[in-house]
């Protein structure tokens, strides 16, 4: 990562996978705490998360966001967790007037969800860095989503770290949560090496209509919250960028840990 002469921010999608992954040691956690060693300076993080999937768009508009426990059933220690990064209303604001003609309403009441602190407290664990959500407004088509992501490029050049938190291959019933090394199936492997040729081919025309990939895609992304993060990313991609992939792996076999990072 060379970003010492370059005033353009990197910009990342991550994997974030179970909850569960965030409270360990592991192999993903500690190649994000090392994305976040890498990174150069910035002012504040806008994240796109999964976990925030609404019929409207929506920023996060609050100084103080609180930190979201949204699952279920899962240890209390994870409940625990609190991630008090600021916010950044100003950020917001900026965001609001990219995003025009759309209109974006201030959110006061979201904070930060399971897909953006159980991967930035990895990344960044002071949480001293402001953090603004934007919502995947759940009524637009990928492509809209993808003009979205192209409009919120203007931000790498302001000390704006932008994150996609999802995954490209999210399937569930399929999940092994007994067996985290549990080989994937084909149709995942399939689908992620496939996003990661159009990644680096720089069609993402293809990305935007990842339905067309038929069966494999049904089944990786059988909702498409987890995976649109992923086209922000790619909308993200200025020519001079190296496209590097610094985490992957498959957890449980149908959970794709694979990140992008554009730099
Ligand atoms: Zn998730």
């Amino acid at each position: 990562m060379n970003n010492s002469n370059n005033s353009t921010m990197p910009a990342l999608f991550i994997g974030h996978g179970s909850p569960m992954l965030t409270l360990s040691n592991n192999r993903y956690s500690r190649g994000w705490t090392e994305i976040g060693d890498k990174l150069p300076q910035l002012k504040a993080i806008l994240v796109i998360s999964a976990h925030w999937y609404i019929p409207e768009l929506r920023v996060t508009a609050m100084s103080t966001p609180r930190t979201i426990h949204d699952f279920y059933g899962f240890p209390e220690e994870l409940f625990q967790i609190e991630y008090p990064a600021p916010g950044n209303p100003e950020l917001a604001e900026k965001v609001a007037d990219l995003l025009l003609p759309d209109k974006l309403v201030y959110d006061y009441q979201w904070g930060l969800d399971h897909g953006t602190w159980a991967v930035l407290r990895h990344l960044y664990p002071k949480a001293r860095v402001p953090v603004v959500q934007l919502s995947l407004d759940m009524r637009k088509t990928p492509e809209e989503h993808y003009r979205l992501g192209q409009k919120l490029t203007a931000l790498r050049n302001e000390g704006v770290l932008i994150v996609g938190s999802g995954n490209i291959v999210h399937n569930l019933p399929g999940f092994d949560w007994r067996n985290s090394q549990k080989e994937p199936p084909g149709w995942a492997v399939e689908f992620e090496a496939w996003n990661r040729n159009k990644l680096l081919d720089g069609k993402t025309d293809e990305l935007v209509d990842y339905l067309g990939q038929g069966e494999a895609a049904q089944l990786a992304a059988p909702s498409p919250d987890h995976y649109l993060p992923l086209l922000y990313l790619a909308a993200l991609k200025k020519t001079e960028d190296e496209l590097s992939f610094p985490v992957e792996g498959f957890d449980g076999g149908t959970m794709s840990m694979f990140s992008v990072l554009l730099a």
